[in-house]
């Protein structure tokens, strides 16, 4: 492995784990499910953690080392430990510190999952919780109690992308002692590192844009030494490893992380500038558009805006299902952070167990679309939404 590079894309290209004898330029699958010993004393010593190495790819493996090392390099972390899923690295960043008694504060508007966790599965083991809302800040101090061990938050948001103040959050977290961990999967590293403002668990589904190109499932977490050993020690004993297969996938789509990012942010501002214009749309949702409510706060903490663009069509729900319908070359598919550009409804998926109410508390309008911004021509895709804005005009109105 090559020295540091103080530029995030040197470091996503040309960390790589040890050449074997081979002489292979990029770094071949470990597709072995353990390592072999080279005598009792090395077996003892790496178990004894004595001795780095690899025993038994439940524990560590060189491809899922490789990712791990290029994770926190790109967010500035001591240690990671790479996971099956984004779902097992959200569950145990939290899991791993929480016992019977304890209390976990949260950011309202959470990926769907996530939520399900707080809420259905830590109360059975005792482990309560607060929701805060992103617009109330004030609010945030005094759901702080003395059981508060965990802070957790997502920024930005998903679907309604609004946008918490990382480094305010930091002081809160710092302040209370609380274990301050953020799920960065929407703005990857390239945009914003939220260790920079004091998060000590950094979070990825990186099934989204790390892979990019969605053909794989996993996670990451990333935080200080001393709290991944705890990671590590549930993750070791519980099983949610990652695959070889998937760490090697996911490391080598680091080095394209950097330009695709440019190319994402870049097609969903052009996207959100369109959509702004458009007579048939009541509202657009994108940080870096200076009519975002947290438009400067954006600035401050993101490089660029995120490949990902809310808008609602006028209409409510059935307009919304009917953009969706009349969508010729877009995806109509549950995942975000593809080269592909796809659309969703979550008033009608992702959040319909939701009321109205809870869908609106957390920004969730009904007619509200939320677009995965490409890499597609700017072009095809702003072309693809507005013929399916035009053929979802209802039918009365194209008569009056
Ligand atoms: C997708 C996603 C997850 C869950 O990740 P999986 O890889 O699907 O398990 C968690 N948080 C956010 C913000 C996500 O978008």
């Amino acid at each position: 492995m090559q020295d540091n590079s103080e530029h995030f894309e040197t470091n996503a290209i040309r960390t790589q784990v040890t050449r074997s004898g081979e002489r292979e330029h990029s770094a071949p699958i470990y597709a072995t499910s353990s390592f072999v010993f080279n005598d009792a004393e090395h077996a003892r010593a790496l178990f004894a953690n004595e001795q780095e190495g690899n025993i038994y790819s439940r524990y560590s493996n060189p491809n899922n080392d490789e990712f791990v090392q290029k994770m926190c390099l790109l967010e500035g972390t001591e240690d990671g430990i790479a996971l099956a899923s984004g779902m097992a690295a959200m569950f145990l960043s939290m899991a791993s510190f929480l016992k019977a008694g304890d209390h976990v504060l949260a950011c309202r508007s959470l990926f769907g999952s996530t939520h399900q966790i707080i809420t259905q599965v830590f109360p059975r083991w005792g482990i309560s919780h607060t929701y805060v809302d992103i617009d109330k800040p004030d609010s945030w101090e005094t759901a702080v109690q003395d059981n508060t061990k965990v802070l957790f938050i997502e920024t930005p948001s998903n679907p309604a992308l609004d946008i918490i103040d990382l480094e305010w959050a930091g002081k809160l977290a710092k302040k209370h002692e609380l274990l301050y961990i953020v799920d960065n999967c929407f703005a990857t590293p390239y945009l914003q590192t939220p260790v920079q403002f004091g998060a000590d668990v950094v979070t990825h589904s990186a099934t989204k844009f790390i892979d990019g190109q969605g053909r794989t499932i996993g996670g990451i977490v990333l935080g200080t030494k001393a709290a991944i050993e705890e990671v590590r020690f549930m993750a070791r004993h519980t099983g949610p490893a990652l695959s070889p297969f998937n760490g090697w996938i996911l490391s080598k789509s680091l080095e394209t992380l950097s330009i695709r990012m440019e190319k994402h942010c870049d097609n969903a501002l052009k996207l959100a500038q369109y959509l702004e214009k458009h007579e048939e749309v009541s509202f657009v949702k994108y940080p870096f558009l200076p009519s975002h409510p947290q438009y400067d706060l954006a600035k401050k903490q993101m490089r660029l805006g995120g490949g990902l663009v809310s808008f609602e069509v006028k209409g409510g729900v059935n307009r919304g299902r009917d953009f969706l319908n009349a969508l010729q070359m877009i995806s109509f598919t549950a995942n975000l952070g593809d080269t592909r550009t796809i659309a969703t409804h979550p008033a009608s998926t992702t959040h319909s167990k939701l009321s109205d109410e809870e869908r609106m508390a957390v920004g969730i309008s009904p007619g509200l679309i939320r677009i995965s911004t490409g890499l597609e021509h700017i072009d095809d895709i702003i072309a693809d939404i507005e013929q399916a804005i035009r053929a979802s005009v209802p039918a009365t109105q194209i008569q009056g």
